[in-house]
């Protein structure tokens, strides 16, 4: 089924707003025009983006801001960015990010629960659908999160 990319980022958005609000946090959505439609599993990349989402909340700081960012990098190709400005990641641990039941810092991240596969579930699901996934941080500046989709699945190989 077709789903606009800004009500994919918006009903993300609107899946947070009691932690957001609790937190301080702004959310900001920017969608280019040309970001358009997409045929996705909407229920799959939902929780990619619950995913990503949840992280970006779990390590930004009261009074922090997320971005919730889509657009066309190619013709047949839809770029959508989760970036925070939060604690941000260590160099040493960028490698090992994907991998399942991995977490930074296990002192730093018990305080936050979770298992360590946010980030493993979300790479999956994207391969899935054809598309990659890759992580950007610096240390106590913020992550960043883009994935992309292709607008058209392969048959139904998801
Ligand atoms: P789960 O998602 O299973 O509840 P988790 O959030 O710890 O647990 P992942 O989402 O896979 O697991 O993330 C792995 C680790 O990467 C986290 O423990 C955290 O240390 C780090 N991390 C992920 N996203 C961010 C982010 N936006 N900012 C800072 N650190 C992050
Ligand atoms: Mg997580």
């Amino acid at each position: 089924q077709l789903t606009s990319a800004r009500a994919m980022l918006e009903d993300a958005a609107d899946r947070f707003s009691f932690q957001l609000e609790e937190q301080s946090i702004e959310i900001f959505i920017q969608v280019e025009s040309t970001a358009g439609e997409i045929a996705v599993d909407r229920d799959r990349i939902d929780q990619v983006l619950d995913n990503l989402v949840s992280n970006a909340i779990k390590y930004t700081p009261d009074g922090g801001q997320i971005s919730l960012r889509a657009r066309r990098v190619e013709p047949q190709l839809l770029e959508v960015t989760v970036q925070d400005n939060g604690i941000g990641i260590p160099k040493k641990d960028l490698n090992r990010i994907f991998d399942r039941f991995y977490r930074v810092d296990k002192a730093r991240s018990r305080s936050m629960g979770g298992t360590g596969l946010g980030l493993s579930i979300a790479r999956e699901i994207v391969k899935a659908h054809g598309g990659s996934i890759v992580l950007e941080s610096e240390l106590g500046e913020g992550t960043k999160v883009s994935f992309t989709l292709p607008y058209l699945q392969e048959e139904a190989a998801v």
